[in-house]
């Protein structure tokens, strides 16, 4: 087994050999309470098998997180009264991530919480968004 899947604390707490407070479980996915919330009931949904992030992660074992994601969210905005929620993936350091294997954040959001949205820019000019546009369909 690699050495990133053996010291993952995400692999641990799907295995339950780290304790977490435990949402849902299936045969190949995991969600439980984020440790230091954006809100009550931040959760996060993992595949049971190690990937480092959604950019290695198979297509069938991505839908089946996405799925508990959607299932997930009416029972959370339910039980948190929420306003809103957020869905966040992380992919690399650059982005965010700290922790190494696949995590969907699912985050409950209040008119009153405070939080922003990520920042945007209007600087960047119109041919370079039409090239950019152009590139990544071509890539597909
Ligand atoms: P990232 O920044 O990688 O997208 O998010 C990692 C998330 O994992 C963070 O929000 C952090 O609070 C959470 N986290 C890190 N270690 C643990 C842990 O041991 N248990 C739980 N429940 N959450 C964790
Ligand atoms: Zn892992």
């Amino acid at each position: 087994m690699a050495k990133e899947e053996t010291d993952c604390v995400f692999c641990k707490i799907a295995k339950g050999e780290i304790p977490s407070d435990k949402v849902y479980e299936d045969n190949d996915t995991f969600a439980f309470l984020d440790i230091n919330p954006i809100n009550p009931g931040h959760t996060l949904v993992i595949p049971k098998k190690h990937f480092n992030n959604m950019l290695d992660t198979p297509p069938e074992i991505f839908s089946k997180v996405m799925l508990i994601v959607q299932r997930l969210s009416k029972p959370i905005i339910k039980v948190t009264k929420a306003d809103g929620l957020g869905i966040g993936i992380n992919n690399g350091e650059a982005a965010g991530q700290v922790v190494n294997h696949l995590h969907v954040h699912i985050m409950p959001r209040f008119k009153d919480d405070g939080y922003k949205s990520w920042e945007r820019t209007d600087s960047i000019p119109k041919q370079d968004m039409k090239a950019i546009a152009e590139k990544i369909s071509k890539e597909l």
